[in-house]
């Protein structure tokens, strides 16, 4: 009996000493995960694995890397007709990401491009927002951007057989889609400052759009806009390329600098171990 008691005194500990850890990696806010986790004995060791993978940031989760984006950026992200789940370049960046840190990856629905600086500003819901996103000084005040993963280039698009030019379209009778809040949005605003800029929520709808009569011409990133063409929108052309030299990042929580740290760290072992190359050759044919 006495033995019984000792044993379970001591598993009490290892249980004690369980919280502590996950406590500790996870800061106040993850206290009550912790007591949760330690109070169920059958998890106590999934539990001690994932708090040594996770260091010390938080999660909205345990365990989970939980994603944001606008799911209509092909070949970014987009939704599978058939099995209704997100798929794409950050989809299977976001996996590879979440494998290397030792964490299940949990994707959330689709939401406005615009609303995801703001929904990972806020905290709550998610820890990444991985939406083909350059890294721009204005996101960089509101949110951490990890370092780049790819770089990208704006793209002016238009229906085949279009005589439009950069210079016809600067003019207010010409209407210019895009995206709302994107830096494709910013480009017009900027350098077409005479055409009417048409902010939409999401790509595929400019390029429906410009399809079929509604705008003249759309501004998009040049990966998404060669894809398009190139898979489902024959009838559009790229007329320039516009060299914006940007650079697409994650965006995080300023609150959670270790989670930064984290993403940044198997960013860079994803570098050196193929994993980019292969997403970029299974996405783009070959190497960017
Ligand atoms: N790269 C552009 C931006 O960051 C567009 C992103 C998007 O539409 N998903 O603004």
């Amino acid at each position: 009996m006495k033995k019984k008691v000792s044993f379970a005194a001591l598993f009490v500990c290892v249980l004690a000493v369980c919280a502590l850890v996950l406590a500790g990696c996870g800061g106040s806010s993850s206290d009550s995960t912790a007591t949760d986790s330690a109070s169920t004995d059958a998890t106590a060791t999934d539990q001690e694995t994932t708090a040594a993978a996770t260091g010390d940031y938080k999660l909205v989760e345990d365990g989970k890397l939980t994603c944001i984006s606008n799911l209509y950026f092909p070949p970014f992200e987009s939704m599978d007709d058939k099995s209704g789940e997100p798929v794409g370049y950050d989809i299977d960046m976001s996996k590879a990401l979440a494998e290397h840190m030792g964490l299940e990856v949990n994707w959330l629905p689709s939401q406005a491009f615009d609303s995801l600086v703001p929904t990972i500003k806020t905290g709550g819901t998610a820890d990444i927002a991985i939406a083909g996103m350059t890294i721009t000084d204005a996101r960089q005040k509101e949110v951490d951007m990890s370092d780049p993963y790819i770089d990208s280039n704006q793209s002016l698009v238009t229906k085949v057989g279009s005589k439009e030019t950069m210079e016809s379209l600067d003019d207010a009778s010409k209407k210019v889609a895009v995206q709302a809040g994107t830096t494709g949005e910013e480009w017009v605003l900027e350098n077409l400052t005479n055409a009417t800029a048409v902010p939409l929520d999401d790509i595929i709808s400019a390029m429906t759009g410009v399809q079929t009569g509604s705008y003249d011409a759309l501004v998009t990133d040049l990966p998404v806009a060669s894809y398009q063409i190139k898979n489902s929108f024959a009838d559009l052309q790229i007329v320039e390329s516009i060299p914006t030299g940007e650079q697409y990042g994650i965006a995080i929580s300023k609150d959670n600098p270790a989670l930064t740290a984290a993403i940044n760290e198997a960013l860079a072992e994803m570098r050196t171990d193929g994993t980019m190359d292969e997403i970029q050759v299974k996405w783009f044919g070959s190497k960017l």
